[in-house]
C-alpha cells in the first residue's frame, strides 16, 4: 500500500477519531482493512480468498477453515470491546506521556486494574517490528538502572528492584539526536553488552562508551570504537556523567517518565515494555500527525501473535504475590453510544430532583 495518508486511513484528530469509530462494529472492519487490504489471507494455508459468513467470520475458499479479522492477532477471544481497545491504543500513541494502567481504568469504567493493565501491555508488546533497521552512523552506548518498585530516594537506592537496562543513541551532525534503542540486560558482562550492541548497532558504526571492560572487543566485531574514559575525564576536571551526553540525556527522559506516568511503579520483570513504549514514542517525537502513531501501532498489532495473560504475568523473576487473572466483572463496557437526545433540556420526572 502507498503511504497511509491523514484523514483517509487514520484519524488526524480525537473529533475525527471519535467520529470514524463509534462503534465496535467500525472498529472491527477497520482492523479488517488493516490486516487484509486485498481480503481474506487465510491464517492456516495462505489462500488469498473467501466469503464472509453470517456470524461475521470468514470462510477460507481454499482450505476451508473458518477463521475471524481478530484470530491470530492480539485481540484474538478478548472479552474486551474493541471500542474500548481502540480508544487504549488512541490514549497509548498520542498521548505526550501515554497512560497509566490506572488511570486507563478510569477514564475507560474497566472493571479490574489487571484487565487494563494487561491491555496496555499486549499493546506494549506489539511495539518492536520484527527487522526494524539497527542504528546507525555515530551511535552513544551505556548500561544504567531504571525503574523499580517504588521512586528513587535520597541515599536509598534499592539495586535489587532496579533493571539493568542497555540504551544505544544515534548522534545526529552538526547536533541532535536520532532514534534509540533500550533493552533489558541480564548484567553488564562482556556477553550482554556486546549482545545487545551487535542487536541494535549496524556493523560499521562508530559506537562511543565509557571505559568499563565489558565494552573491550567491540573494534573485533566490526565497530569503530571510540572509549571515553571516565579516569581521564575527572582528570581533566570535566563531569564524567557528561562524558556520554545523548545516553544520559534519554535515560533521564525515561526515568522521569517512568516516575511521572507510572510513579515509578515499574518492576523489573514487566520493564521491556515500558522500555519499548518509551522509544516508540521517542523515536516518533517529531511525526507530524499522532494519529498516524495510532495507525502504526493497530498495524503492529494485527500482525502480531497472540499475547496469553499468562505469557504477560510469566515474568523472568517470580512475583511474591501473582497477579489475578482478571474476571468476568472486569469486562468492560463498550464505548458505543447512542446519542443522548441533550439530556440538560429533558424535564425532569417527579421525584427524581
Ligand atoms: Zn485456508
Amino acid at each position: 500500500m502507498d503511504p497511509p495518508r491523514a484523514g483517509v486511513h487514520y484519524p488526524r484528530s480525537v473529533g475525527e477519531f471519535q467520529a470514524w469509530f463509534r462503534t465496535d462494529a467500525d472498529c472491527l472492519d477497520y482492523l479488517e482493512w488493516l490486516r487484509w487490504p486485498s481480503g481474506l489471507v487465510c491464517p492456516g494455508c495462505g489462500h488469498n480468498g473467501g466469503w464472509r459468513l453470517g456470524d461475521g467470520r470468514f470462510m477460507c475458499s481454499g482450505c476451508g477453515d473458518r477463521t475471524s479479522v481478530t484470530a491470530g492477532t492480539i485481540f484474538d477471544r478478548t472479552r474486551t470491546p474493541l471500542t474500548v481497545w481502540f480508544t487504549a491504543c488512541w490514549l497509548l500513541a498520542t498521548g505526550k506521556d501515554g497512560i497509566s494502567a490506572l488511570s486507563l481504568k478510569r477514564m475507560l469504567a474497566i472493571g479490574s486494574y489487571q484487565t487494563a493493565w494487561a491491555m496496555l501491555h499486549r499493546l506494549r508488546s506489539v511495539l518492536v517490528r520484527p527487522g526494524r533497521d539497527r542504528l546507525a552512523g555515530r551511535v552513544e552506548v551505556d548500561e544504567t538502572y531504571i525503574g523499580g518498585e517504588e521512586p528513587e530516594l535520597p541515599g536509598g537506592r534499592a539495586p535489587g528492584k532496579k533493571g539493568l537496562t542497555g540504551i544505544a543513541v544515534e548522534i545526529r551532525e552538526p547536533k541532535g539526536l536520532g532514534r534509540c534503542r533500550m533493552a533489558p540486560l541480564a548484567d553488564a558482562s562482556a556477553a550482554s553488552l556486546h549482545s545487545f550492541v551487535t542487536d541494535h548497532v549496524e556493523p560499521g558504526a562508530t559506537v562511543s562508551t565509557d571505559g568499563w571492560m565489558g565494552y573491550h572487543g567491540l573494534a573485533k566485531l566490526g565497530y569503530v570504537h571510540d572509549r571515553r574514559s571516565q579516569r581521564a575525564a575527572r582528570a581533566r576536571g570535566d563531569d564524567p556523567a557528561k562524558l556520554l551526553p545523548a545516553v544520559h540525556r534519554v535515560a533521564s527522559l525515561a526515568k522521569r517518565w517512568l516516575l511521572g506516568t507510572h510513579q515509578g511503579s515499574v518492576g523489573a520483570a514487566h520493564m521491556g515494555g515500558y522500555l519499548n513504549e518509551f522509544v516508540f514514542r521517542f523515536n516518533r517525537r517529531n511525526s507530524r500527525s499522532r494519529g498516524m502513531r495510532f495507525y502504526r501501532v493497530l498495524e503492529l498489532a494485527v500482525a502480531h501473535d497472540p499475547v496469553r495473560y499468562q505469557g504477560l504475568i510469566a515474568s523472568r523473576r517470580p512475583r511474591a504475590v501473582p497477579p489475578v487473572p482478571p474476571r468476568a466483572r472486569g469486562r468492560p463496557p463498550s464505548l458505543e453510544r447512542a446519542p443522548a437526545n441533550r439530556p440538560w433540556r429533558t424535564p425532569r420526572v417527579a421525584g427524581s430532583g
